[in-house]
């Protein structure tokens, strides 16, 4: 008798790569009947792999299918030792970031069609250009990739990074019909469309807070992120200096900000 695997059996190996950046580390997923698929695959740190091998093994399957959700360290950076352990394994992404070679493309929109199961490539570009949801309809559920995170919220980086098309990629996960998200990192999400609907929230909150910080006589990014960021530990203030960057960059576009270049210094300051 032929039985679909379902979402209650994906199994989360987690990539032994706590940091402040990445939460408790980078969730990597694994699932299938017969030919298993991953997807992520953690950061390449050497204690991730026995796991991997003892989620393979308790699935009593092979692993034949890896799908990256783009292309930052912290998801592909253990390819080479899971291709080590599994060869005869596929491993596909969207083109452009990160190790483009040693994958096969997957195509925007494309419906992945593997043992049973059916995964549509959603393009959600925002945290980086090359950026994968995969969506599995049967089981309503989502990979969300760093997308969506299952805590705090995800960073719009300077190099890769669109604050529009971040936001675009949000909306576009709201016409689908979801009923759990697995995040990159942190736990999973029960409550989809509340969750999407916090974090679009959430960005337009950040504008108002800018806005507010220009306002207030803020000038630099620096200044911006010490007033709206006092609460976030130090360590993770570069990072929102990229995303508040991002955010300027919005704002500019709107006409809403200028952006002042003097004496090597960047500064910004309200229209209107
Ligand atoms: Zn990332």
């Amino acid at each position: 008798m032929f039985r679909s695997p379902s979402a209650s059996q994906v199994r989360i190996v987690l990539g032994q790569n706590p940091g402040l950046q990445t939460g408790p580390g980078t969730n990597t997923y694994l699932f299938g009947w017969d030919r298993l698929v991953l997807i992520d695959t953690g950061a390449g740190v050497p204690a991730y792999d026995p796991l991997l091998l003892g989620a393979v093994s308790a699935l009593k399957g092979r692993l034949s299918l890896i799908l990256l959700s783009h292309g930052h360290e912290d998801h592909i950076g253990g390819l080479p030792a899971v291709k080590r352990m599994y060869p005869d394994a596929v491993a596909r992404k969207f083109p452009g970031e990160g190790p483009v070679s040693a994958t096969a493309p997957i195509a925007a929109g494309e419906l992945i069609q593997h043992d049973g199961i059916t995964l549509q490539a959603i393009h959600t570009p925002g945290h980086a250009t090359d950026h994968l949801c995969f969506y599995w309809p049967e089981e309503r559920a989502l990979f969300s990739g760093d997308l969506i995170l299952g805590e705090g919220t995800a960073v719009i980086p300077r190099v890769g990074g669109s604050l529009m098309d971040y936001l675009a990629s949000l909306k576009r996960l709201r016409s689908l019909d979801i009923r759990r998200i697995y995040p990159g990192h942190g736990p999973v999400i029960e409550d989809p469309p509340a969750k999407i609907t916090e974090y679009i929230e959430h960005r337009h909150m950040r504008e108002r807070q800018v806005l507010d910080a220009l306002h207030a006589g803020a000038r630099t990014i620096r200044e911006m992120v010490a007033r709206i960021y006092a609460d976030v530990p130090r360590g993770l203030h570069p990072l929102a200096e990229e995303t508040v960057w991002n955010h300027l960059v919005k704002l500019e576009g709107e006409r809403r900000v200028r952006r002042i270049q003097e004496a090597g210094r960047e500064t910004y300051e309200l229209l209107s």
